[in-house]
């Protein structure tokens, strides 16, 4: 592993703790100095939030990677978070179990990253997010302690929910050593429709998606460009193959008007990975993704405004969960656009930069305009990191002055 690492244009020094002891020992240390910590998981979404200015520590987490325990029966298995998200699916699938979040670059990312991101996929329909599937958590607190929440088992509701506090807080509440989750049973069969839509048809697409007596796990609306209509609709299923044949047959019937072209069905294998492909179409390291978010009613309008405003953009949403994440085209700025999408979005909606090159990333356009509830958060990240060393400035809540100063 190198000494150093960029992380925002600066070079900083790294180390990749092998042990919770030895991360927890790595904490104690910054915080003595005052001095910022970096984690870093895969590295790919580094590019998330507002950029690093304090020069700090770098800390690999992906040296922690051992399964502690898998009882497989109980259907939950810890695992430390540096663990790489395709050697998860290895070790679950030889029990015939998974975890079902549709994760881009699984041999990079890693379950501490995508916790930290609390990103959702397709399959979020059916399984929820991220957050969903986290039961306990051992984190290491400001003063370089390791602190346990929640537990091992399904069941489990004293106290508060602190683990949940740390999912999609970007690393800015401390480093998660160690994870427990609860996992689904492997579907025997997966299936996949591409129902390319006649024009104008994507609003009916989500509606009929909504009460489609075929269940799926997954709806999908897709702008690709160069595709064979504007839009395509991804339909997923999973189960036993006869149910799963049954599924497949009744949605074709139930969306075979709004065709444009032959129903498609595709691989399964072809589709598992196209979160992935999607990603791809974004250079890590320069490329922008947008981020937006609405009542699951608006969705399919909001995609089709993101797509006439931004042609030739790759636009993904998923009109059951009220997400939509495009692609930004090479050499357009969508930063003006944004205030118009959260118009759009309507009431509780946002629309934000997930991911963009860095002289792009300020607060307004990474999280988008202050809202009230960013006191509370606000709150928490005084009581948890009071000395700003965990990821400072990457959120909102938890910036520090020019001179490095907690604000
Ligand atoms: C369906 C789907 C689609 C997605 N699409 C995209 C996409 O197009 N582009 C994209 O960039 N991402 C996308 N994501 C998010 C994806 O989850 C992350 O890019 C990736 O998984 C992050 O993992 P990583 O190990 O590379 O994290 P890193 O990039 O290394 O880290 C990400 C953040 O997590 C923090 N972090 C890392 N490990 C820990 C830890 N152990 N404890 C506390 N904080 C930690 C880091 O400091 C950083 O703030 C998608 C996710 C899903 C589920």
């Amino acid at each position: 592993m190198d000494p150093t690492f960029d992380i925002d244009g600066l070079d900083l020094d790294a180390v990749a703790p092998e042990t919770p002891e030895a991360l927890a020992q790595v904490v104690r240390a910054c915080r003595a100095s005052g001095q910022p910590l970096y984690w870093v998981g895969g590295g790919l979404s580094l590019g998330a939030g507002i950029p690093a200015t304090v020069p700090g520590t770098v800390v690999h987490m992906t040296s922690l990677d051992r399964v502690i325990d898998y009882p497989a029966r109980d259907m939950t298995i810890t695992a430390q978070a540096g663990i790489r998200v395709s050697r998860l699916q290895e070790i679950l699938a030889r029990e015939r179990q998974t975890l079902p979040l549709d994760i881009p670059w699984p041999d990079k990312a890693t379950l501490g990253g995508v916790l930290a991101c609390n990103v959702s996929g397709s399959r979020r329909l059916a399984h929820g997010t991220p957050r969903d599937f986290v039961i306990g958590l051992t984190v290491v607190d400001d003063n370089g302690k390791l602190t346990r929440s929640g537990g091992r088992v399904v069941k489990n509701v004293a106290g508060y929910d602190m683990a949940k506090l740390h999912v999609g807080a970007h690393g800015t509440l401390g480093p998660m050593a160690q994870v427990t989750l609860k996992v689904r049973p492997l579907p025997p069969v997966r299936a996949w429709l591409a129902i390319p839509l006649k024009a104008g048809m994507n609003e009916a697409a989500a509606d009929r998606a909504h009460g489609c007596a075929a269940r799926p796990v997954a709806f999908d609306l897709l702008a690709l460009p160069g595709g064979p209509a504007a839009w395509t609709a991804m339909i997923g299923f999973e189960g036993e193959a006869p149910a799963v044949a049954w599924q497949v047959a009744k949605a074709k019937e139930e969306f075979r008007d709004l065709a444009h072209v032959q129903i498609i069905e595709c691989q399964p294998n072809s589709v598992d990975a196209m979160a992935t492909r999607l990603a791809e179409r974004t250079d890590p390291q320069s490329g922008a993704v947008v981020a937006l978010g609405c009542l699951p009613s608006r969705t399919a309008g909001l995609a089709a405004r993101v797509l006439a405003d931004m042609p030739g953009a790759v636009v993904h949403a998923l009109p059951g969960s009220g997400v939509v994440r495009a692609v930004v085209p090479e050499g357009k700025d969508p930063r003006g656009l944004l205030p118009g999408w959260r118009d759009a979005a309507g009431p509780g909606g946002w629309a934000r930069l997930a991911r963009a090159p860095r002289p792009w990333r300020q607060a307004d356009s990474m999280w988008g305009p202050a809202r009230p509830e960013e006191a509370i958060s606000a709150a928490i990240a005084r009581e948890m990191d009071p000395d700003r060393i965990f990821n400072p400035n990457r959120m909102r809540h938890n910036t520090r002055l020019p001179d490095g100063k907690p604000s």
